[in-house]
């Protein structure tokens, strides 16, 4: 495939007003939401890409081999081969253009030279996190690919997952901000701590997490906040019903800004940058709001930490052949659809993707079935609130340039 595509997104990328937004991790969550909407990802769910790599043999590899550029360019078109097959006529993506877009991205964030290669692990942590899906259940798979066979995380595999993850922003010109360096992976978990899947999952999914990765739980928020219609005026555009985030000034009486005007440090009236703001992602009518406000601001800390995440047993369990009782893909059930963001999917039918490799993974697919789902979906479902005091979302080294 030709170099065309690649020049095309990241030419198509700096059109963009990305890089005038004020804050590092809004910035690099903006652009990394745009090229996974420019090349389709956010139709793909993780649930597909781990068939994907099922069908394609990947799962079988040593995440540390590589494969050939031809190798990958198989798997990118049978994600859209297969993502065709789920949508219906009028809504079919054009598989080689959007192949090579995505090809030539991945090539571009992970291939440095000329050889013709990529590493496997490169390929998977890649699609895990730039596809669709709960961040639950991406974190969950690349639990999969970094614990022992006890369920216990591996420092070094840590490491390689960092590196591996910290290329996406690089590859938006984001590598100023959110980097790998030397033991990183320490920093998040101490070595001489045991890390089960459920220490992974709470450290990763709290608010703050990790710093370097900051940008990651925000490109799900991004996406869910897409479609949320804040039936109110821009205190600075004076836009109306805009959507996104909204922030509110919490001196001023009555100001509002949209996410764009917020991200890019407009003001208007008496209302400075400095001003402490917070940021909602729904809408609630004044009388509502002014007493949630009230009530949070006597809290110390805030109740999104609390979130409920769910539990995981310990240690591995026996992989199963469940290859009689699960049906063979395409599932009508399994085309993740009927949201248009593509990111808040109730439940999903039978994972076809089983049984795959790993055990501990195989058995997190499982678990999403039956009742058990509705634990699953609480947490990510986000429910509408007002967030965090404006700014613990971002890290402390953050750049706002
Ligand atoms: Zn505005
Ligand atoms: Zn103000």
């Amino acid at each position: 495939m030709e170099l065309e595509p690649r020049v095309a997104i990241l030419q198509d990328l700096r059109l963009q007003t990305f890089d005038s937004i004020r804050f590092a991790s809004y910035r690099t969550a903006s652009k990394l939401r745009y090229i996974q909407k420019s090349t389709n990802l956010h139709l793909v769910d993780i649930w597909n890409v781990i068939e994907a790599f099922r069908e394609n043999g990947l799962n079988t590899l040593e995440p540390q081999s590589e494969v050939s550029v031809a190798r990958l360019e198989t798997l990118v078109s049978s994600l859209y081969h297969n993502l065709n097959k789920r949508l219906p006529t009028a809504q079919q993506v054009p598989v080689d253009s959007k192949a090579g877009l995505l090809l030539n991205w991945l090539l571009a964030a992970y291939t440095s030279d000329n050889s013709g290669k990529i590493r496997v692990f490169s390929i998977k942590v890649a699609l895990a996190t730039m596809c669709s899906g709960k961040l639950v259940d991406k974190l969950r798979y690349i639990f999969s690919q970094i614990s022992d066979g006890a369920g216990q995380l591996v420092a070094w595999k840590l490491g390689e997952f960092l590196r591996e993850v910290l290329a996406l922003p690089a590859a938006v010109y984001e590598s100023p901000t959110f980097h790998y360096k030397e033991g990183l992976e320490e920093e998040i978990f101490p070595a001489e701590n045991k890390v089960t899947v459920n220490d992974f999952m709470a450290t990763l999914m709290s608010e703050p997490g990790p710093s370097c990765l900051v940008w990651l739980p925000l490109v799900h928020r991004l996406a869910t906040v897409e479609t949320i219609v804040h039936p109110t005026v821009c205190s600075v555009c004076h836009k109306e019903n805009f959507t996104g985030f909204r922030y509110r000034c919490q001196r001023c009486h009555a100001y509002q800004l949209c996410q764009e005007c917020f991200w890019h440090g407009k003001t208007s009236l008496n209302h400075q940058n400095d001003h402490e703001v917070k940021e909602y992602s729904s809408y609630k009518s004044p009388s509502k709001q002014i007493g949630h406000s009230l009530r949070k601001s006597f809290r110390c800390v805030p109740e999104k930490t609390v979130q409920v995440l769910p539990r995981f047993p310990d240690q591995p369990e026996k992989t199963l052949n469940l290859s009689h009782i699960v049906p063979p893909s395409p599932l009508p059930s399994h085309n993740g659809f009927s949201d248009p963001s593509g990111l808040v999917h109730g439940h999903h039918g039978p994972h076809p993707g089983l049984p795959g490799q790993h055990g501990l993974f195989d058995r997190s697919a499982r678990s999403t079935r039956g009742p058990q789902a509705a634990v699953w979906t609480a947490p990510a479902a986000r429910p509408a609130q007002p967030c965090l005091a404006w700014p613990p979302l971002l890290p402390t080294t953050r750049s706002t340039a």
